[in-house]
This record gives C-alpha cells, sequence and structure tokens, in this order.
C-alpha cells in the first residue's frame, strides 16, 4: 500500500521512487465544499490527484476532483476505509470525526495538520480554553450549562451577552445574542438549549474584523499572508478587503498575535485567525479555522501563491510559496443565496452578468446543487490599481445591493 506512506517532503524523494511532476502523494480531504472544490483546481494546476470524501453527491468538489466518495466524514469506518487510499489526509471543514483521525494517525496515517488541532478547534470552548493557556488575547468566555450560570455570566459580563454552541458552527450558526437578562431563557432555547453544550463570551466592541492566514510547514516554519479586513452582515462574511485599511503597527499586532495562535497548534498547512480590532487598539482572538479560509479567497487573483496552492504545498512538504499581494488591492464579494430555488438563481446571475462587465472582476461559482437563503453559492472578487478603484468597481456590481464602502 504505498498510498499509506506519510508525505514526504520533496529532497526525500531523490532516494525513492521517481516524483512524477510534484508529488506522488494521493491527497485525501475531509469535506467536498467550495474550499474542497478550490483546493482541487489548485492541484489540478499541478497534477496532484484529490480524493473527496462528501456525503453530497454532486458536491462542489466532485467537478474537479481525481475522485469522489460519497460518505459520510462524521462517521469514523467511512473514514477510516477513506484513509487507506491516501498518503496524507487532510480537511477543508473541521466538523470531522476527530476521534478516529486520532486513532489513525496512531496507526500512522499522515493527517495535516493534525488531530490533535482538529479536535482542539472543533469545539469552540476548548478552543478558546486551550488559547487562553497560551496567553493568546481573548473576548472574557464562560462554560454554561444551567440557566442560572447564564445568568451570573451576564452579571459579570453585562450585556449585549453573546451566547455561543460549542460544536458545529458556521457563519453565525449557533451564536445568539442576549441584551438583557429577560432575554436569556429564549436565547438559550433558540440554540436547542444546554444539550450539546453552549459557553459564552464578553460582548467585544469592535471596529473593525479583521483576519490572517498562517501556513506552517511540515518543519514548522511559518509565512503569513497580508491582514485582510472583513465585513460580516448577519454573521456571516460578505465582503473581504485586501490588505485591510489600519495601520502598520496594527497589522503587525495582527500578525504576531496570529502567528502565536498557530504556533500552538500541531500540525502542516494553512490557518485562517479572525481578530477583532477594538477602538483602543486592541486585538482580540475570534475564532481559528484549521483549513483554508472565506478571508483568503481572494488570495486566488491577489497573492503569488494562493491559499489553496499553499496549502498543498505545506501538507506535502514542498516549499511554501510567496504569500504577498502581487495586486496593490483586492475585494471579495461573498454570492449569498437571496432567495429559494429559481427566483435565487435568476438574482445570482444577474449578479455574475453585471461582474462578467467589469474590469478586473473573477467570477466564482461553486455549483451547488441547491439555491438556498443566506448560503454561500459563489463569490466575486475584484483586483485592481488601488483601494479606491476595486471599491468603485465593486459599487458598480453592487447597483442595488447593501454593500455601502466606506
Ligand atoms: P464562521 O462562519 O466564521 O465559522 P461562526 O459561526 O463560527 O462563524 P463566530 O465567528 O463565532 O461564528 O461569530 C460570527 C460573527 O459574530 C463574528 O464574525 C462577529 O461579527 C460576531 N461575533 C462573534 N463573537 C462576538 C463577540 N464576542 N462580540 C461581538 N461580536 C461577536
Ligand atoms: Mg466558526
Ligand atoms: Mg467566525
Amino acid at each position: 500500500r504505498a498510498s499509506m506512506q506519510p508525505a514526504a517532503p520533496m529532497s526525500e524523494g531523490k532516494g525513492g521512487p521517481p516524483v512524477h511532476g510534484v508529488s506522488n502523494t494521493v491527497v485525501g480531504v475531509l469535506g467536498g465544499g467550495q474550499l474542497g472544490k478550490m483546493l482541487c483546481q489548485a492541484a489540478t494546476q499541478m497534477g496532484i490527484k484529490m480524493v473527496i470524501l462528501d456525503p453530497l453527491e454532486g458536491c462542489p468538489a466532485s467537478s474537479v476532483c481525481h475522485e469522489h466518495v460519497v460518505g459520510s466524514f462524521s462517521d469514523g469506518d467511512t473514514v477510516r476505509e477513506f484513509a487507506k487510499r491516501c498518503g496524507v489526509l487532510t480537511v477543508e471543514i473541521e466538523h470531522v470525526d476527530a476521534a478516529t483521525l486520532e486513532k489513525l494517525e496512531k496507526q500512522g496515517v499522515d493527517c495535516e495538520p493534525k488531530a490533535s488541532t482538529i479536535t482542539i478547534i472543533q469545539d469552540k470552548y476548548s478552543q478558546k480554553t486551550h488559547f487562553s493557556k497560551f496567553g493568546i488575547p481573548l473576548p472574557d468566555f464562560m462554560e454554561v450549562d444551567t440557566l442560572h450560570s447564564v445568568q451570573e455570566a451576564g452579571e459579570k459580563f453585562g450585556y449585549p451577552l453573546m451566547v455561543k454552541s460549542k460544536r458545529l458552527a458556521y457563519d453565525g450558526r449557533g451564536n445568539a445574542v442576549a441584551q438583557k437578562k429577560e432575554e436569556l431563557p429564549s436565547v438559550v432555547a433558540s440554540l436547542g438549549g444546554f444539550e450539546h453544550g453552549l459557553y459564552v463570551e464578553r460582548w467585544a466592541p469592535f471596529v473593525k474584523e479583521l483576519s490572517v492566514i498562517v501556513a506552517r510547514s511540515r518543519d514548522s516554519s511559518t509565512v503569513c499572508y497580508p491582514v485582510v479586513e472583513t465585513i460580516h452582515k448577519d454573521n456571516i462574511c460578505h465582503v473581504v478587503e485586501a490588505p485591510a485599511e489600519v495601520s502598520d503597527k496594527i497589522k503587525k499586532l495582527a500578525t504576531s498575535v496570529a502567528e502565536k495562535a498557530i504556533k500552538s497548534l500541531e500540525g502542516a498547512g494553512v490557518f485562517a485567525v479572525e481578530l477583532f480590532l477594538t477602538e483602543d487598539d486592541q486585538i482580540l482572538l475570534n475564532e481559528v479555522a484549521p483549513r483554508p479560509h472565506n478571508s483568503g479567497h481572494h488570495t486566488i487573483e491577489s497573492c503569488y501563491t494562493s491559499q489553496y496552492e499553499q496549502h498543498l504545498r505545506a501538507i506535502l512538504g514542498l516549499p511554501l510559496g510567496d504569500p504577498s499581494m502581487k495586486a496593490p488591492a483586492a475585494i471579495m464579494y461573498n454570492i449569498l443565496g437571496e432567495d429559494e430555488g429559481e427566483a435565487g438563481f435568476f438574482l445570482a446571475h444577474q449578479l455574475i452578468e453585471r461582474a462578467l462587465n467589469i474590469p478586473g472582476a473573477s467570477v466564482h461559482w461553486y455549483g451547488k446543487p441547491e439555491m438556498r437563503k443566506q448560503r454561500k453559492m459563489g463569490h466575486i472578487t475584484v483586483v485592481g490599481p488601488s483601494k479606491t478603484s476595486v471599491r468603485s468597481r465593486l459599487e458598480k456590481l453592487m447597483q442595488s445591493d447593501t454593500y455601502v464602502p466606506k
């Protein structure tokens, strides 16, 4: 089973079987959504074989991967069987069966990043506990398991109070805000009660949300992408501006917090660090994703090495690429479902038609089989000679949409 060999760094390959092209190692990806698709697109360019595990027939990555195994990445037996086909196993989503990854790793399967990292990150409360041990600045947080304990947290942290699910959160699903004590019972109920685990966070009075993508190689060296600003609408990432318009001092601080956070985790790959910038110039960590991230989509068009190529380079033991921007400015706009079914497809298509007429705009359509409200269906990246020019190009794209450039 040659495919069970750990990914050999390029130099080591010299003594082994001849390498055809970039790498002989088959990459297995748990998850085949848009992030998996864009990983496969980068892999195709370099002739790297990708196999995908995703339960959805026709998932976005299925159109570009070498092979799509239809099955659940939350099921131990399925993940174990899938791992047999792969030289290295990675993820495009953190909500996978981490316990199985831990066991597979002990049997010599190469998981990048490491199972320990997925275990820590997939539970947002354990993630916070982990980072606080490493002295990473965070909003205050507290585990809650009864209405009484949430009320106590409210007294301690004040209102608004952010209540979060520990697990299976994405796009703000799993977060709920209580404006006052009286709202706590309904907020807790809206998250399904205490059964699946909740914790609370002190409200972070941020002036901007920033993100830094950090890539780490198998030998633990790191490179960081330029700091970007993420603009959310209803808790969902909507627009990303690169580079962020903040002082050099803030850029340095954000980058150093991000790098320190990632150095506390194990394994190779790219990691996204979501940050809050407060009025008094503090940087607080919101959360980390152990994989390529929405805030790094722009890197495909705007950086020398995209986050997707970088992830492959990192997990395969290849030299890391240059993360710096080759365009002066970029804006990424998420195409979110505005309506169900055909009506939604029609609206998205109108937006795409406008984008196709805008200089420097690239359209990405994920090919999700179903359109739903607020679902990430695709994105548009606009690159250009300055922040002002990409903003005005985006304005043309928006017309009646809600994005208001500053
Ligand atoms: P993602 O899709 O990024 O995984 P998620 O569902 O894990 O999102 P969070 O990142 O926890 O959710 O929160 C979503 C958004 O809610 C944040 O980007 C931020 O705008 C807001 N938010 C989260 N935590 C706080 C906080 N403590 N104070 C104020 N706003 C917050
Ligand atoms: Mg999250
Ligand atoms: Mg988030």
